[in-house]
């Protein structure tokens, strides 16, 4: 009996310990010396991201008025030490696609509150900008223009934070030129997994500025960057032709990106059987001569749309229509299909935006979307086309596919953003939405399982493919993903981030406990 009244109590006292390290307590919390707050309540909201898939209820949210917000909070669950489970993710916009922002039980951080520093453009021979970490990239561009300037490099879509894309790469047209975001920022502020706050750049504690540069949020909260501008123009001069097989439009891809190119931007994409062939959901584009192109007919064949854009200032518009002509003579592309059009810069950076709004009127932006981003080596990309174009996506393709080839030499090697192994490798990007509860070819289990067979096929051919925004569910996958960097990331995780506080829902380290 008496055994049996020890073992209960220790039983309890076992359940008692446990619930204390599982359920952190709010009390602390509330306590914290911060200038923003703490919401316990109103948490829904930071248990959903963009790809519309993954769920994790947050413990609390902090909505940070400074980086000391963020410092204070990280350093109190710092000193819990490894018996309180509680994690860190910064939320940006909340743009990614499985839950990479969430903490399940932890504490989200709302970048997009933090008041400091306030952006400030510093104009002179090396223009930049000051902003904080969870500064969109629209309200930059609005703030830059103000001073004739813009960032070098941008993403196809405005709307996410700072923070967000310079914890992956930032990629859009311009980066075969200037290479990505990450590779035109030249400081940072971070606040590491020990709550430090730490300035970071090429010359001032270097290993956690190119560590947190595509580090998937894994060394430490970007709570400033300093980001570079050029002059920017007020037109652009934007242009898409077609092609009709993959080898001729990758050949004048990669062309246009090798020389001095006349454009400032080059992307691409695939049209699989579809009419309205020139409008695809993440830009509208509406050509001087609409006839000539609503002329043109696919006959459910799959073409390729090779895209530029050429920035230009009116006064100048004589000699750039000359450059663009000239440069435009040396494509291959089907002669009857250029189609043109000039708009202002904003509204061309700002593209996918005015799709965005159109589809949340109709209810489908906030859809499931299973997207697929990969990196492929330029020497297996007509391997890949093939493949992927001639036998797994023959009928439709569920949303846009971006196909591009980008400059290697224009990334730094120190960053931890990881890439193939050749000197050209091409983005390509399948940007799927999924109808909720639909078992069709437009349902997410189909798509998923297309998904699968895209990276089936890239291990078969052993295509050397890596993928960008990277989405793993175990640790052997995230090796091989990292491959010979792998060492250098855990080395970095322990150094910044030695109890696994950051950025969980990545889903890479799990908190030591
Ligand atoms: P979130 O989703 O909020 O966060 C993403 C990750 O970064 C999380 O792990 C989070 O914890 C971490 N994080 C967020 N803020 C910080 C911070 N301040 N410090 C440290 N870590 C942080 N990408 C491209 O490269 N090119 C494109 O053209 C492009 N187009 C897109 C278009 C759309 C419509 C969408 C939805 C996404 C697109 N993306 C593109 C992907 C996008 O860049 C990433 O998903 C990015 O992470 C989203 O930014 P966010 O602010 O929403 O980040």
């Amino acid at each position: 009996m008496r055994f049996l009244r020890s073992s209960i109590i220790l039983f309890l006292i076992y359940i008692a310990l446990k619930i204390n390290l599982c359920v952190p307590s709010i009390p602390s919390l509330k306590t914290l010396p911060i200038a923003g707050h703490f919401d316990f309540k109103k948490v829904h909201f930071a248990a959903k991201d963009f790809g519309n898939r993954y769920s994790f209820l947050p413990l609390a949210v902090l909505h940070s008025e400074s980086a000391s917000d963020i410092a204070t909070t990280v350093k109190h669950i710092w000193n819990m030490g490894s018996g309180s489970r509680l994690t860190v993710a910064a939320r940006g916009h909340g743009h990614s696609l499985h839950g990479q922002a969430q903490a399940r039980q932890g504490v989200v951080i709302n970048m997009e509150s933090l008041r400091s520093p306030r952006m400030k453009v510093h104009t002179g021979n090396f223009p930049y900008v000051d902003v904080s970490g969870g500064e969109l990239w629209i309200n930059i561009l609005r703030e830059t223009l103000k001073h004739g300037l813009a960032p070098k490099s941008w993403t196809d879509y405005l709307h996410l934070t700072v923070g967000g894309t310079l914890s992956n790469a930032g990629i859009s047209g311009q980066a075969f030129r200037h290479g990505p975001q990450i590779s035109n920022v030249h400081q940072l502020e971070v606040v590491t997994g020990k709550g430090e706050v730490v300035n970071c750049s090429e010359k001032q504690n270097s290993d956690l500025f190119y560590g947190v540069l595509g580090g998937l949020g894994q060394f430490g909260i970007i709570t400033r960057a300093r980001i570079l501008l050029e002059p920017a123009p007020k037109m652009v001069k934007w242009i898409r032709v077609l092609y009709e097989d993959f080898s001729t439009f990758s050949r004048d891809q990669e062309r246009l990106i090798s020389v001095k190119s006349t454009y400032d931007y080059i992307e691409g994409f695939v049209i699989i059987n579809r009419t309205g062939l020139l409008n695809n959901w993440r830009s509208f584009f509406n050509p001087k001569d609409p006839v000539q192109a609503s002329q043109f007919k696919s006959d459910g064949r799959t073409l390729f749309c090779l895209e530029l854009a050429k920035y230009f200032n009116p006064e100048k518009m004589d000699v750039v229509n000359q450059e663009v002509v000239s440069s435009l003579s040396q494509l291959n592309h089907i002669p009857s299909t250029l189609f043109q059009s000039e708009v202002p810069y904003i509204e061309f950076l700002d593209r996918v935006h005015i799709s965005e709004i159109k589809l949340r009127s109709k209810g489908l932006w906030e859809v499931p979307h299973p997207w697929l981003n990969l990196l492929i080596p330029r020497s297996r990309i007509q391997s890949f086309s093939q493949q992927v174009f001639g036998n797994i996506l023959t009928n439709t393709s569920n949303g846009p596919i971006l196909i591009y080839p980008l400059n290697k030499s224009k990334w730094d090697n120190r960053t931890s953003a990881v890439l193939p192994e050749e000197d050209v490798f091409y983005l390509v990007a399948f940007l799927t939405s999924a109808v909720p509860s639909s078992k069709g070819s437009d349902g997410i289990e189909h798509i998923l399982s297309q998904n699968r067979r895209i990276l089936d096929s890239c291990d078969i051919g052993g295509f050397g493919a890596k993928q960008y925004l990277p989405h793993y569910s175990t640790k052997g996958e995230w090796r091989s993903h990292f491959d010979t960097q792998w060492e250098a990331f855990v080395q970095r995780k322990s150094t910044y981030d030695p109890l696994g506080i950051l950025a969980p829902g990545q889903g890479i380290f799990q908190k030591a406990t």
